[in-house]
């Protein structure tokens, strides 16, 4: 299983003509295929430099990218709008480290429960909406962020389509144990059109994929 998931693997990277070289750079900060979760922390004082609004429909006024992902987000927008006459709204895009840690805060006051907020909040440092890659994306701008979402025309859409402009839905319902985060259908993280094509192709959390990764590079050198 896992030779056979590594050949598909080296057959895609040969295919999207993603040179091993350059992935050293692309998993490090500032690269687009930066891993950040409960393992991988960012420090608090990490800010991108490249941050922007991305011209699109926006549900919050927090709805800043880096620059390559804003793009990417109004290709996204504007073909859901033209290929399937879906308006998406753009809720929330970078946060900063404090604005994790007031957001952590708050989930566990309300939910009186550590587990259960963990699992629907990054701690700060854990959240890759720090990174400026990760956007959460939703279909009327007053619903509710919920896993009622995936089942909407806009969010079967957004799965089917989200690696054509670059993006992979990051919280999969079958991926929890690894990410440690609940289903989140409307969560979308940036990691370039080469990458996210792979990722559909492959179907397993970015956990895995920069895993694989590495240990294709490792065995290289
Ligand atoms: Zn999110």
């Amino acid at each position: 299983m896992i030779a056979q998931l590594t050949a598909l693997l080296m057959a895609l990277l040969t295919a999207f003509s993603v040179s091993l070289d350059t992935l050293a750079a692309q998993m490090a900060p500032e690269g687009y295929l930066m891993l950040v979760n409960r393992d991988y922390r960012l420090p608090a004082e990490y800010v991108p430099e490249d941050l922007v609004y991305p011209q699109v429909k926006h549900s919050s006024s927090a709805y800043q990218m880096r620059s390559d992902a804003a793009a990417a987000l109004e290709e996204l927008f504007a073909a859901a709008k033209e290929e399937a006459g879906l308006t998406l709204y753009a809720h929330s895009g970078y946060r900063s480290y404090a604005t994790q840690r007031d957001i952590y805060q708050r989930k566990i006051r309300n939910t009186k429960n550590l587990e259960k907020a963990r699992l629907l909040v990054a701690d700060p440092g854990a959240s890759e909406h720090q990174l400026g890659l990760a956007m959460d994306v939703k279909n009327k701008p007053n619903m509710a962020l919920n896993a009622a979402f995936g089942k909407t025309k806009e969010g079967l859409w957004l799965a089917e389509n989200a690696w054509r402009f670059g993006f992979i839905i990051r919280y999969k319902a079958e991926w929890t144990d690894i990410t440690t985060y609940a289903y989140e259908p409307w969560h979308v993280r940036y990691v370039g059109k080469e990458h996210a094509a792979i990722l559909q192709e492959l179907d397993i959390p970015l956990e895995y994929y920069v895993e694989m990764l590495r240990d294709t590079k490792g065995e290289q050198e």
